[in-house]
């Protein structure tokens, strides 16, 4: 009783599209997903309007949290998976939780969802709101910039040896509802 149900959701949420405004409950998201959205497209666009009415909230999470969801994906494996942004969603409702609210994550990525599982926050796919879309994902290397296909094997960059980041790689979804 009592309890608040807030969804917090990832890069990959706004880029399949999912629309805050469109949604009966708080959402609240971090600063590092709007960086992550490419200049002027549509999941800006809803992620920024969303923001002026008051309907998502942005918020930075604590940083004992942060360590907290880095810890928790450096033992499972996932935390090369992961970008900034992900971890400070996932931080973010775990701080969320313990301020005694319902976070729900909403995100298809199955790094994030193991995560979640272990630090005992629920989480949902795109799927329950009704968007199906795949999002595609680029391997690269930060140092020297070499691109990897999306299910490269290796952690590590074969060139100069960095650990190798991803990003979105589809601009458009086809399939979005609008
Ligand atoms: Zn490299």
């Amino acid at each position: 009783m009592g309890s608040r149900k807030i969804f917090a959701l990832d890069t990959s949420a706004f880029i399949a599209g999912f629309n805050p405004s469109e949604i009966d409950y708080d959402v609240y998201s971090v600063p590092n997903v709007e960086k992550e959205l490419i200049k002027a497209g549509l999941p800006k666009v809803r992620f920024q309007t969303a923001v002026e009415s008051g309907k998502l909230k942005i918020q930075t999470p604590h940083a004992r949290y942060v360590e907290a969801v880095k810890e928790s994906a450096t033992e499972t494996g996932d935390i090369f998976c992961l970008s900034e942004a992900d971890i400070l969603v996932l931080a973010l409702a775990a701080q969320l939780k313990d301020e005694g609210n319902t976070p729900i994550v909403v995100t298809d990525d199955y790094s994030m969802q193991n995560v979640a599982s272990k630090n005992n926050i629920s989480f949902t796919s795109l799927a329950t709101f009704g968007i199906r879309y795949r999002l595609q994902w680029q391997v690269y290397c930060p140092a020297c910039h070499k691109k990897y296909p999306s299910n490269y094997k290796h952690k590590d960059c074969e060139i100069c040896g960095t650990k190798l980041k991803r990003k979105p790689k589809t601009k458009n979804p086809t399939n979005q509802q609008t």
